[in-house]
C-alpha cells in the first residue's frame, strides 16, 4: 500500500512549505519567458521555491527553484537545515556506498488520472519556454527511465525535450547510457519504450543525475540517499518503473531511424546548444496524479549543481581508492575541478588527476593542490596555481578524448564531438626544497609572547 513516506514528493514539499521555504505565487505568470525570469532573480536572492499558481492559459501550477539551496537539499536528506558542507558530504560518502532497494506496489498516486493515446495532449502542459532564441518550450524538469534491449536493465536519465506537437517531443541524446541503450534499440529497428517522469523526491532526481555503472539501480541509490525505500510502480504500457508517487508520468517511444531538427536550447554552458537532426519521442499515455504539480528546472539554476552532489561525492571517492592521501575533491566551477591531497608518493598529484578525469566526464581542467588550500576557495587554488605550478613541468594537455558535447570550446557535432583535458600539479615538490608558506603570529600568540617576556 502506498503511504506518504519520507521519500515522497509531496512529504518533501510539505516539509519545505512547513519551513517557510516555499512560496506561493497566485499572480499570473507567462509560461513564455517569465516563469524563468522570476526563478532566476529569485535564485540570485538565495529565496525559497516558487509555485505559481496561476499560469496563464494552463491550469496546472509549476514548481521552481526547489532544490536551489544547501538548506532544501538537506531537507530531503533527513538532514539539519543548517548543515555544513564537510558534515553532508561526510554523509553522502556513508549513504553512496550502501543501496536501499526500492518496493513494487500495485498502484499509486500518479495514476490517480489515466489518459489514454487518443487523448494525450502536450500542450495542456505549463512546458516551459526560457531563452529568447530556444526553438520552442523544453521541458527539462523530467527524467528518463527506459530498459536496455539486450539486457534487461533499466536506467535513469536527465535529458532535454524540444515540444513539437500534440504528442511528439525532439530529444538530445548525449552520449551516455540512454544514448548506447537506443542506439541498440535503433539498429534492430525497434523504437525503445521510455517513461518521463516529471515531479519525484529530490533523492530520485540525485540518483538519476548519477550516472551509476550500467546495470546498477539507481533506484536503490535514491533509497539510501533518503533513507527509505522508493515506492515503484509498474507503468501502463511498458514494464518500466516509475514513482508511485510521480506527480506526472509521460509514457512513449523514442523512434529508430527518425531524425528530425532540435535546438537552439539556452543551457547550463551560458550558450545556446546548437541544432542538429536528432530523435524523435512519441507519447502514448499519461498518467497524474489528480491535482497534479509540473517541475521545471531552469537550465542555469544551481539546482543542477545539488542534483549532481552524489555523482562528485562518488568520484571523490574513486579518486581516494587510487590515491589515498586525498582529502577533497570538488567542481569549483563547470568543467573546472580541484583534488586537495597530502602527498604520500611524488607524482600522487598527477596519479589523483588521471583517476579523475576517468571517473568523471565533466572535468577539463583538473588541479591538484596541497591539503593546506581549499578546495572551494576560488583565492586559495589560483593562489596555488600561480606559485606552486611551473607550466613547463606542472602542466598535461591530453588531445582528443570524449568531452561534453555542450561546451561550445569542443570540436565536431554531436557524438563526435571531442576535447582537451588540461591538468594542473599545482603541489609542491615531496623530495626537494620549497619554501615555506610566510606567517604572521596570532593575537593570542603575541599575548603569550608578552606575557613570557620575549616581546
Ligand atoms: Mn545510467
Amino acid at each position: 500500500m502506498f503511504s506518504e513516506s519520507p521519500s515522497t514528493f509531496r512529504s518533501y514539499l510539505n516539509l519545505v512549505e512547513k519551513s517557510g521555504e516555499l512560496k506561493r505565487e497566485t499572480g499570473e505568470v507567462n509560461a513564455k519567458f517569465e516563469i524563468a525570469a522570476i526563478h532566476m532573480k529569485v535564485q540570485a536572492e538565495k529565496g525559497p521555491a516558487l509555485l505559481f499558481e496561476n499560469v496563464k492559459g494552463f491550469d496546472m501550477p509549476v514548481l521552481v527553484n526547489m532544490l536551489s539551496t544547501r538548506k532544501r537539499l538537506a531537507m530531503g536528506l533527513g538532514l539539519p537545515a543548517d548543515v555544513t558542507f564537510e558534515k553532508l558530504n561526510e554523509e553522502l560518502v556513508k549513504r553512496v556506498r550502501k543501496e536501499v532497494e526500492p518496493v513494487v506496489l500495485e498502484t499509486g498516486p500518479c495514476k490517480e488520472v489515466v489518459v489514454g493515446e487518443d487523448e494525450v495532449d502536450l500542450t495542456r502542459f505549463p512546458i516551459v519556454t526560457m531563452h529568447e532564441k530556444d526553438a520552442g518550450p523544453y521541458l527539462t524538469g523530467g527524467f528518463v527511465v527506459a530498459r536496455d534491449p539486450e539486457t534487461g536493465e533499466q536506467n535513469m536519465s536527465f535529458h532535454r525535450f524540444l515540444l513539437k506537437g500534440k504528442n511528439k517531443f525532439g530529444v538530445l541524446l548525449e552520449p551516455r547510457h540512454l544514448w548506447h541503450i537506443y542506439n541498440k534499440a535503433d539498429a534492430r529497428n525497434e523504437p525503445l519504450k521510455i517513461a518521463i517522469v516529471i515531479g519525484y523526491h529530490p533523492a530520485v532526481g540525485m540518483a538519476a543525475a548519477t550516472g551509476l555503472p550500467l546495470g546498477r539501480n539507481e533506484y536503490a541509490l535514491a533509497g539510501s540517499l533518503v533513507g527509505s525505500p522508493i515506492q515503484l510502480i509498474r507503468a501502463e504500457t511498458s514494464d518500466l518503473l516509475v514513482p508511485a508517487d510521480a506527480e506526472i508520468v509521460m509514457e512513449g517511444e523514442i523512434l529508430p531511424r527518425v531524425r528530425e531538427k532540435e535546438a537552439p536550447y539556452g543551457e547550463y554552458t551560458g550558450y545556446y546548444g546548437v541544432q542538429g537532426m536528432r530523435p524523435v519521442v512519441v507519447v502514448k499515455r499519461i498518467t497524474h496524479r489528480r491535482d497534479p504539480i509540473y517541475y521545471s528546472i531552469t537550465a542555469r539554476s544551481s539546482e543542477v549543481g545539488y542534483y549532481f552532489i552524489a555523482k562528485t561525492v562518488l568520484t571523490q571517492e574513486r579518486i581516494k581508492e587510487d590515491v589515498p592521501g586525498v582529502k577533497s575533491a570538488n567542481f569549483l566551477h563547470t568543467f573546472f575541478y580541484v583534488i586537495s591531497l597530502k602527498k604520500e608518493r611524488e607524482g600522487d598529484g598527477r596519479k589523483a588527476m588521471l583517476s579523475a578525469v576517468g571517473a568523471n566526464d565533466s572535468i577539463k581542467y583538473c588541479v591538484a593542490v596541497d591539503d593546506d588550500i581549499n578546495t572551494r576557495n576560488p583565492e586559495e587554488v589560483l593562489w596555488a596555481i600561480a606559485t606552486r605550478c611551473d607550466p613547463s613541468k606542472g602542466t598535461i594537455i591530453i588531445p582528443h578524448t570524449y568531452g561534453q558535447m555542450l561546451d561550445p570550446s569542443g570540436e565536431g557535432e554531436d557524438e563526435a564531438r571531442v576535447w582537451s583535458l588540461m591538468l594542473i600539479d599545482a603541489t609542491r615538490p615531496l623530495h626537494a626544497p620549497f619554501p615555506e608558506r610566510a606567517r604572521i603570529p596570532s593575537l593570542e600568540e603575541i599575548e603569550k609572547m608578552k606575557r613570557e617576556g620575549k616581546l
